[in-house]
C-alpha cells in the first residue's frame, strides 16, 4: 500500500467571479521512501495540491467535490480537525516557500522549536526519548536539547547559543534551515516542501538542495517536492508528476519523463530550459497562458495552447494511460504530438 493515495481528487474554489475547478481528477501515489517532484506554471494547482493533503485549504471557499486523500490508509477528507492536528508536525512535516513570514518574528527560535517538538511528542512521547508520565518541566528541557540537536543538524553553528536568538537575527538562508529542521523534528513519515528555495538566492538554494537531499536520505523521508524549477526536480527526484490548470498530464520515474517526455506541455516546459547550447539572447517560451478555471473549456485544458489539438481534444478530459513501467500520459494524440 502506498503512504499517501491521492484519487481523483476534484477541488472547487467558490470567488466572485464564480466557481473556479482548480484541481480537476488528480491521481498519486508515492511509496515510502520515494521524492515525487510536482512542478508545473504558477497557478496550475501544485499548491493546493500540497495543501490539501494536510487540510490547510480553506473550507469555505474551497469544498472537495470528489475523490479521496489517504494517508497510510486513513481518508483524509473524512479525518476531524484533532485527528489532522495529530498528524500536522508530526508525521506529516510541511516546508514552505518563504522563510521570512513562517517564523513569528516576536518569539525566540528556541520557543517556537520547542513548542513544535511538545505538539508532535503529545502524539508520540518516544521523540523526546521520555515516558508518557514525564513531568512538564523534563519534556521542556528534552524538547530544547532536541531543539538544539536539530539546529546543529540542519549546520546551524554554535546552536546551543543561537535557539535563543529572534528570527531577525538569522539570514533567509539560516532561516529556511531552521524550518527544515522544525518540519523534521516530530520525526515525520511525509514531508510536503512547497518550493523550499524559491525566495532564497542562488549560491543558498543550492546549499539548502543539498542539505534537503542529505537528510531525507538518512531519514528515509517519503518527500513531495512542489516546485517549477526542472533542476531541482533531476537533482533530487526519484519520480516527477506534471500539472497544468488542475491535471496530472505526465507523471513516472523522473528517468523515464526526462528522457523521453510525451506530453506536449511537458516537452515545452523542458524546451524552456535554458542550456549551454541555447542562443544566447533568445529563450524558448511556452505561448499563451493558463486558462480561466472558472468555466474551464471542456476536454484537455491544454488545448488552447497545444500545436498538436485535434476536434476530439474538447470533447472531455483525456485520461491518462501507461506508456511505460509507470510513465502515464494524458493525451489523446501522442503519436501526433511527438517531435
Ligand atoms: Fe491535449 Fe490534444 Fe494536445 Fe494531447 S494533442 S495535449 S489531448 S490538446
Amino acid at each position: 500500500m502506498a503512504l499517501l493515495e491521492i484519487e481523483n481528487l476534484h477541488l472547487a474554489m467558490r470567488s466572485f467571479e464564480g466557481e473556479a475547478h482548480v484541481l480537476n481528477g488528480i491521481d498519486l501515489a508515492l511509496e515510502q521512501g520515494e521524492i515525487w517532484g510536482l512542478v508545473g506554471e504558477t497557478g496550475c494547482g501544485k499548491s493546493l495540491t500540497g495543501l490539501s493533503i494536510s487540510r490547510l485549504v480553506a473550507s469555505p471557499p474551497a469544498r472537495y467535490t470528489a475523490g479521496a486523500i489517504r494517508f497510510a490508509g486513513q481518508d483524509l477528507l473524512r479525518a476531524d480537525e484533532a485527528a489532522m492536528q495529530r498528524l500536522r508536525g508530526r508525521r506529516i512535516g510541511m516546508i514552505f516557500q518563504d522563510p521570512t513570514t513562517n517564523l513569528n518574528p516576536v518569539f525566540r527560535i528556541g520557543e517556537q522549536m520547542i513548542d513544535v517538538a511538545l505538539h508532535a511528542a503529545g502524539t508520540d512521547p518516544s521523540i523526546l526519548g521520555l515516558q508518557a508520565d514525564a513531568s512538564r518541566s523534563a519534556r521542556r528541557k528534552a524538547a530544547r536539547a532536541l531543539a538544539i540537536h536539530m539546529l546543529d543538524r540542519v549546520g546551524i553553528a554554535r546552536a546551543s547559543e543561537r535557539i535563543d536568538d529572534y528570527p531577525h537575527q538569522f539570514s533567509g538562508g539560516m532561516r529556511q534551515r531552521v524550518l527544515i529542521a522544525m518540519a523534521l523534528i516530530g520525526r515525520p513519515d511525509l514531508l510536503i516542501a512547497d518550493e523550499p528555495t524559491t525566495a532564497l538566492d542562488v549560491s543558498v538554494q543550492a546549499q539548502i538542495l543539498r542539505l534537503l537531499h542529505d537528510l531525507v536520505l538518512a531519514d528515509g523521508l517519503t518527500v513531495l517536492m512542489i516546485t517549477h524549477n526542472l533542476g531541482v526536480v533531476a537533482q533530487l527526484c526519484t519520480h516527477v508528476a506534471v500539472m497544468y490548470a488542475g491535471n496530472i498530464v505526465e507523471s513516472g520515474t523522473t528517468r523515464a519523463v526526462f528522457k523521453r517526455p510525451a506530453h506536449p506541455y511537458t516537452r515545452a516546459l523542458i524546451a524552456a530550459v535554458p542550456t549551454a547550447r541555447s542562443v544566447r539572447g533568445r529563450l524558448q517560451g511556452l505561448a499563451g497562458s493558463v486558462p480561466s478555471l472558472i468555466d474551464a473549456p471542456p476536454g484537455c485544458r491544454f488545448a488552447s495552447r497545444c500545436a498538436a489539438a485535434q476536434a476530439d481534444c474538447t470533447a472531455g478530459t483525456p485520461p491518462a494511460r501507461e506508456i511505460g513501467p509507470g510513465h502515464r500520459v494524458a493525451c489523446l494524440h501522442l503519436a501526433e504530438a511527438a517531435p
